[in-house]
């Protein structure tokens, strides 16, 4: 039995066996030839062979798959097999290229004209590159890229999931999750604490883990252990949600649920909403009772998308969501897209050139190179929002001064929407809060991006994991800041937060305290955050963000506060 622990980030404790994420395919050498011992017979055999077990396994997934996904896999299937794909790259072996080269530039030209032709056909080139990935995965004898496939449930490894890649994990599938990179606000986090999966993250012993080794994880406490005993297993049972016993009945906070109506004990009014980023989040959040949804991260709808959606595609997209809200407050975030969020749309033509992608061309930013997307996406909005009864408020992500956000505004105005705001994600927000809301209806402080860049600690970098909490003073400091500058600038615009801080429970009660108008988590966060609110009154969340702000470190903030509400261990939280 081997233990090792990193950063527990989303709650429950379960024992399962091992699937690891396999590394993304490389590029074979530009131009690579045959080596002189295979002939280009062989070589063409060996691709058919190859093309022809990737087709069977997509095919055998889609016949056991339902929905979206058969059709999905049932089209990638007949991808894998495409006669132009096909014949293109049979052409360049004969020429002299090897199977491994040939199939990489034949996939890249049929990728290209697809994309050149737009619309349906111009998502298809994403196919092609994954089809183009497990061919190639199988010729070097080496496992398919992408979250694995099994009969059976596992937990799932790596050192990092890209978002692409966690939007495919099936949670009926995946127990858990382990990663030995990430942070507690990384996108790996997020995502599975909007599912409800135990993970871990930060966790350096992740790495040694192979396929089939059984192990336990705690994602409370942030523990591992490989090869459990007896003694372990009885210890992290099999549980996929934290447990407590309260009066003889074992609850969990999820189960007793939220009762749609945020308040302290003393009747002071605190909205909870939800973060989503699809219409089938946006039901979930309804089915939770989130009051409205604080955050749709719009860029997550795209991810997989080689164009920009069309106006109709996104009206779509967005108007699904508002539907789930009649009568209830909806905030659309415009793309967030660069840095750990690429879209191949919006990608900067000199990425390369960009050597710190955090600190570059990402969210709002992005009009400078990509310009009209924007203007076309708050059309989009706009189009989503005419005869829709949410009340549609749009945001933009990424905002580092009162001038762009004036900007931002006026493009709204422009478009017809009637509210909107900026997300406080940057320092140089927090600090110019007010001007920058003389301009905007509202802001929205991004406790994820703000505690990266007011630490200089990357969000994605698990070695950071412990600079990186909002609980760091310093943040605390920034929230404060802002909601001061509100009051200043009249103090009847709302001041939410929606990064992973609102999902904090004992960290939902120090943001009361400072002043914030609303709070938007991932759904399963609305029961736990909900109860330890209503256990506690302004008078209490008001002291207790004293004391955090008080204290000189972020574990010295939590431990103090938390030593404070006895709800959190009622409650397992
Ligand atoms: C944040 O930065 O806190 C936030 C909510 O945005 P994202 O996590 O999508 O970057
Ligand atoms: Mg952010």
């Amino acid at each position: 039995m081997r233990i090792f622990s990193g950063a527990g980030v989303s709650p429950g404790r379960i024992t399962g066996v091992v699937r690891r994420m396999p590394r993304p395919v490389r590029e074979p050498a530009p131009g690579e030839r045959r080596a002189v011992s295979v002939s280009a017979g062989q070589a063409a055999a060996d691709l058919r062979a190859a093309s022809h077990s990737v087709q069977t396994e997509l095919q055998s997934r889609a016949e056991q798959a339902t929905g979206d996904a058969k059709a999905i896999l049932a089209a990638t299937a007949m991808m894998a097999a495409d006669p132009m794909l096909m014949r293109s790259a049979l052409d360049l072996i004969d020429g002299g290229s090897s199977a491994e080269g040939a199939l990489w530039d034949a996939a890249a030209s049929v990728a290209g004209m697809l994309r050149g032709l737009g619309g349906h056909m111009a998502e298809r080139a994403a196919d092609v590159l994954d089809i183009r990935a497990r061919i190639i995965a199988i010729l070097r004898g080496v496992p398919a890229p992408g979250v694995p496939s099994s009969a059976t449930p596992y937990i799932l490894v790596a050192e990092d999931l890209a978002p692409a890649d966690a939007a495919t994990l099936d949670p009926a599938m995946v127990l858990a999750l382990v990663t030995s990179g990430g942070g507690p606000a990384s996108h790996t986090a997020i995502l599975a604490r909007a599912l409800g999966l135990p993970a871990v993250v930060a966790a350096a012993g992740a790495d040694e883990l192979t396929d089939g080794v059984e192990i336990c994880v705690d994602g409370v406490t942030g523990t591992v252990v490989v090869d459990p005993d007896n003694a372990a297993r009885a210890g992290l049972q099999v549980s996929p949600r934290a447990t407590t016993t309260v009066g003889g009945q074992t609850t969990t906070a999820a189960a007793a649920g939220f009762d749609g109506d945020g308040r302290l004990a003393d009747g002071y009014v605190l909205p909870l909403l939800a973060n989503v980023g699809s219409a089938r989040d946006a039901a979930t959040a309804a089915a939770a009772g989130a009051q409205g949804i604080g955050l749709l991260r719009t860029e997550l709808y795209f991810l997989d998308h080689t164009s920009e959606p069309s106006i109709q595609q996104q009206r779509k997209a967005y108007r699904a969501v508002l539907d789930a809200f009649p009568g209830k407050k909806v905030v659309l975030r415009t793309l967030d897209a660069g840095a750990d969020k690429p879209l191949p749309f919006l990608a900067i033509a000199n990425a390369a050139a960009e050597p710190n992608p955090a600190l570059g061309i990402r969210g709002y930013r992005t009009e400078r190179v990509r310009p009209g997307v924007l203007e076309r996406q708050l059309e989009a909005i706009a189009s989503a929002a005419a005869g829709a009864e949410a009340e549609v408020w749009v945001m933009a992500p990424m905002i580092s001064t009162a001038e762009e956000a004036g900007k931002f505004a006026g493009r709204c105005a422009a478009a017809g929407l009637k509210t909107c705001g900026v997300m406080v994600e940057v320092p140089s927000a927090a600090l110019t809060a007010e001007p920058i809301l003389s301009r905007v209806d509202f802001v929205s402080i991004g406790t994820n991006d703000l505690t990266q860049y007011v630490m200089a600690a990357d969000r994605q970098l698990g070695a950071l994991a412990a600079l990186n909490s909002p609980w760091q003073p310093a943040v605390l400091q920034l929230i404060s800041h802002t909601v001061a500058g509100a009051a200043a600038e009249g103090g009847h615009k709302p001041v939410g937060v929606c990064g992973e801080a609102a999902a904090d429970p004992a960290l939902a009660v120090v943001l009361a305290g400072l002043g914030v108008s609303t709070l938007s988590m991932t759904p399963r966060s609305l029961a736990g955050v909900g109860a330890v609110l209503g256990s506690v009154s302004l008078e209490l969340a008001q002291e207790l963000a004293g004391v955090a702000l008080d204290s000189s470190s972020a574990t010295g903030a939590r431990a103090r506060v938390r030593a404070r509400l006895p709800m959190l261990e009622r409650l397992g939280l």
